[in-house]
């Protein structure tokens, strides 16, 4: 039963996504569903708490600078031939770690760089007037915290801003673990600072991908050298034969079998932790509607949370550039007429509606009343 907890890509293509309501395929139609989605109550034959969760995925990120891992087509956006580390790869090869801190190094600086933009934004303007409550992001890059720490956010997929030790699980700043990667490899870092100082440290200086990671063709990725964790070098683990050795300059070295400093991310073909898919369920459970923000829902552990809306009864709400997996049956059985309050699917940036969504509920903050509310005396206007 590893399948649900695994974090795996999906390279099928998507289908072309169709609007829902028909409305919502000019800006003032998106906006005027998900208007009516938020300030809608919950379906009344199911017994469904009010307020709405949020998840989100790479598309939100694009406009800080970050690129997504996909086109609308389903391919990967940047390059085509590019293909994440595996965790068990990551585990089982020097040379693969070698590889990924290498990029890692390389593509931290315009991570670190990057912050959040007008669709963090979005979402904590609507977490402020009482419309979100809880946050579920794919994104490693920690911009919805920045945005808005007050909003509880659940990183399904870890944080970069950690590295951990896969042996001790004991956790260091990956500002930390990059003046160690600067310091034992210091060719690196002259063309790392050579790279900053003719193209300045914008996210746009070398190419990063979201899990933080850059390419550079031609490099000698062989070279390159990554520190071991300082806790289980200074303190071997006991009751295992735990070996953790470093050359000269503190460097691992083949010879150990533990002592491993991973980003503190869930990798593709790793288990996401018991506790975090279970914070999962429970901020789907806690909501009423789930509105889900710039993914095509590529890993399964995002699918699947929202598959349980869907099964739970939950209005879903999806802005998405380009095709999302399984689209179709998250909003079929609604019915033909409605406008928003049983589901939108809008096919535009989340950069560009979010925003306008927020104008407009500033300017209109109450639902107008629909014809199929007034017989059941349900509670009107605002849901919280
Ligand atoms: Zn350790």
């Amino acid at each position: 039963m590893a399948r649900p907890r695994i974090r795996i890509p999906y390279t099928d293509l998507f289908p072309p996504p169709r609007p829902v309501p028909r409305t919502a395929s000019s800006l003032p139609g998106a906006v005027a569903a998900l208007h009516e989605f938020l300030l809608s109550p919950p379906p009344r034959d199911r017994n469904l708490p009010g307020g709405t969760v949020v998840l989100t995925g790479a598309g939100l990120s694009v406009a800080s600078g970050l690129s997504d891992y996909r086109g609308d087509r389903g391919t990967y956006r940047t390059n085509k031939s590019y293909r994440p580390i595996y965790y068990h790869e990551f585990l089982a090869s020097h040379e693969a770690r070698k590889r990924y801190w290498a990029r890692s190094f390389l593509g931290w600086g315009a991570l670190r760089h990057a912050g959040p933009n007008a669709g963090h934004r979005a979402v904590r303007d609507l977490a402020a007037m009482g419309l979100v409550g809880r946050v579920v992001t794919q994104n490693v890059d920690s911009f919805h915290a920045r945005a808005h720490p007050e909003l509880p956010t659940l990183e399904l997929h870890g944080y970069l801003r950690s590295v951990v030790c896969v042996t001790c699980r004991r956790e260091m700043a990956r500002e930390a673990m990059q003046a160690e990667l600067a310091r034992l490899n210091p060719p690196w870092d002259e063309f790392l600072r050579r790279a900053v100082a003719e193209e300045g440290e914008g996210a746009h200086a070398i190419r990063t991908n979201p899990d933080g990671d850059a390419e550079v063709p031609g490099a000698p990725y062989t070279t390159f050298r990554y520190p071991a964790c300082p806790t289980c070098l200074r303190d071997p683990p006991p009751g295992i034969a735990a070996v953790v050795e470093v050359d000269g300059d503190g460097a691992w070295s083949p010879t150990s079998n533990a002592g491993i400093l991973k980003p503190a991310v869930v990798m593709f073909g790793e288990n996401i932790a018991d506790h975090v898919k279970l914070a999962a369920d429970e901020a789907i459970d806690g909501a009423g509607r789930l509105l889900v923000l710039a993914t095509s829902l590529a890993t399964y552990s995002a699918w699947r949370l929202v598959k349980r809306a869907k099964d739970r009864g939950m209005p879903i709400a999806v802005v998405n550039l380009g095709g999302v997996r399984g689209e179709d049956a998250f909003f079929a059985g609604l019915d033909p007429h409605q406008t928003g309050a049983q589901g939108v699917r809008v096919d535009m940036s989340t950069d560009v509606v979010l925003p306008a969504l927020v104008r407009e509920l500033q300017r209109n903050p109450f639902r107008r009343p629909l014809v199929a509310d007034v017989d059941g005396g349900r509670e009107r206007g605002t849901t919280g």
